[in-house]
């Protein structure tokens, strides 16, 4: 098809997500093409550094030769078989080696497709494992989550999600859950302080989880990092306060490292760096290094042995998802792992983020920033209309959206958050380029500023 044709049937035809589709049509989106490396291309020849990790799943760049090969030779065998009532030495492969990678006692892995439905699969074994528990069944029906968390989608996802542009509309399809506040200094609200605001969410924290524990069935976190609400860093402590919290009570701890996870904060796993088990961990995006959809919920032995009955039980967990561990999305999980190691993938991502973090404290002081955060690979500015008092831009400005415009004429694709820019390059990129990409985008704040 010729370009023009692409785009009409484009917007005849596909619903973009995410995508506030009239606008959409009136502006000339890449249609991406091909890619190599840390960069796509588009049908009509330019080229952009991905910025973005294509929505932050890609980890060490695109047609990677060792990923691809993989893939390749598992489709000379067979593209899918089902893991319902079948195995498949991809999926069991990669078991094996996530459980040697995770922290230690996650030894059980049940596949899906996205995060969404990595999140969704957690959150119906954790509640089925309370009234199936051999110690003391119990009927904990409530998840607590943060404020503003974001864990995917689907319905129970949006359930224990809180932002409120994505959420509030479907209130009337979720099922009640307890919210914490999110222990982020410049959230406080009015009457708080922002320096001790983190301090009075840690008490709110252990205050809620006493008051309500013999209801609760899990507490759902995205550890270190609240990825969607605008990369939120939470004070270190934080992590590892809920774990000893959720353990003295009795509480299932699920992480949700579907954004954090395979390096994007520095470490493998986000929940490595304050020694914290989870009992059920949630993964997704990075796994198949950005190549095909793939999720894993992984859970302990004392979880997935409340499970084990004669059939005539009913202990089944009666869950699952057609292409579940689609031995294409294994094999490239397993060549990505594998990636991990020969190209020192960890020690890469800690040097681009040390780049990212002393290119964003230039900004800190900017009359037009707000704030800027990062943790690892993942980095975020929040443009105001005025910095002192905070004042946000008026939302049909869209200045965000306007300087991803304006990054892409620089050569970068960058996926804002309303009016925060988020930075997430992939953790295999090489340090000039992750520089490169800081220029671009400085500038395209710049420019857009000055209009
Ligand atoms: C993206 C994301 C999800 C949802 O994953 P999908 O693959 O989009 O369904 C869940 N949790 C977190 C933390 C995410 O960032």
């Amino acid at each position: 098809m010729e370009t023009a044709a692409l785009r009409e049937a484009d917007l005849a035809h596909v619903w973009h997500p995410f995508t506030p589709m009239l606008e959409y049509g009136r502006e000339e989106t890449p249609i991406i093409v091909g890619g190599d490396g840390f960069f796509l291309a588009d049908v009509e020849g330019h080229r952009y550094i991905d910025g973005s990790s294509s929505l932050w799943c890609n980890i060490h760049g695109h047609r990677v030769p060792a990923i691809d090969e993989a893939i390749r030779t598992q489709l000379g065998r067979i593209a899918h078989s089902t893991l319902l009532g079948l195995a498949s030495p991809p999926s069991i492969e990669l078991a094996r080696e996530l459980c040697l990678r995770v922290p230690a006692g996650l030894n059980h892995v049940f596949y899906s497709d996205d995060g969404s439905t990595a999140v969704e699969a957690a959150l119906k074994i954790v509640y089925q494992y309370h009234r199936q528990r051999l110690d003391r069944p119990a009927p904990r029906n409530v998840f607590v989550s943060l404020h503003a968390a974001y864990h995917g989608d689907t319905v129970g996802a949006v359930s224990v999600g809180g932002i409120d542009q994505f959420h509030r509309r479907y209130g009337g399809l979720l099922f009640p859950t307890i919210k914490v506040p999110a222990p982020i200094a410049n959230h406080a609200p009015s009457g708080h302080d922002a320096a001790s605001y983190p301090a009075h969410c840690m008490r709110e924290l252990e205050q809620t989880l006493r008051r309500h524990a013999d209801q609760i069935a899990g507490f759902v976190i995205e550890p270190l990092v609240q990825a969607a609400a605008g990369i939120l860093v939470h004070p270190p402590g934080y992590l590892s306060r809920v774990r000893q919290l959720t353990t003295e009570l009795g509480i299932p701890l699920i992480a949700d490292e579907v954004a954090v996870g395979f390096g994007r904060t520095g470490t493998l796993f986000a929940c490595e760096q304050e020694q914290v088990r989870p009992d059920v961990l949630c993964l997704s995006k990075g796994l198949t290094g950005g190549y095909l959809p793939l999720a894993a919920t992984l859970v302990t032995s004392e979880i997935y042995a409340a499970f084990l009955g004669e059939p005539a039980e009913g202990k089944t967990f009666f869950h699952g998802h057609t292409y579940t561990g689609n031995p294409l999305g294994c094999a490239a999980a397993l060549a990505s792992l594998r990636l991990f190691n020969d190209n020192k993938v960890l020690d890469n991502a800690r040097i681009v983020g040390g780049l990212l973090a002393s290119r964003l404290a230039s900004l800190a002081k900017h009359p037009h920033v707000g704030e800027v955060r990062w943790k690892g690979v993942m980095a975020a500015i929040d443009l105001v209309g005025n910095r002192e008092p905070h004042e946000p831009f008026a939302a049909d400005l869209r200045i965000g959206h306007r300087v991803a415009l304006a990054a892409r004429d620089r050569g970068v694709i960058i996926r804002p958050l309303g009016d925060t820019i988020v930075l997430m390059p992939a953790p295999a990129m090489p340090p000039d380029l992750a520089g490169r990409l800081c220029d671009a985008v400085f500038e395209a704040i710049d420019s857009v500023l000055a209009e």
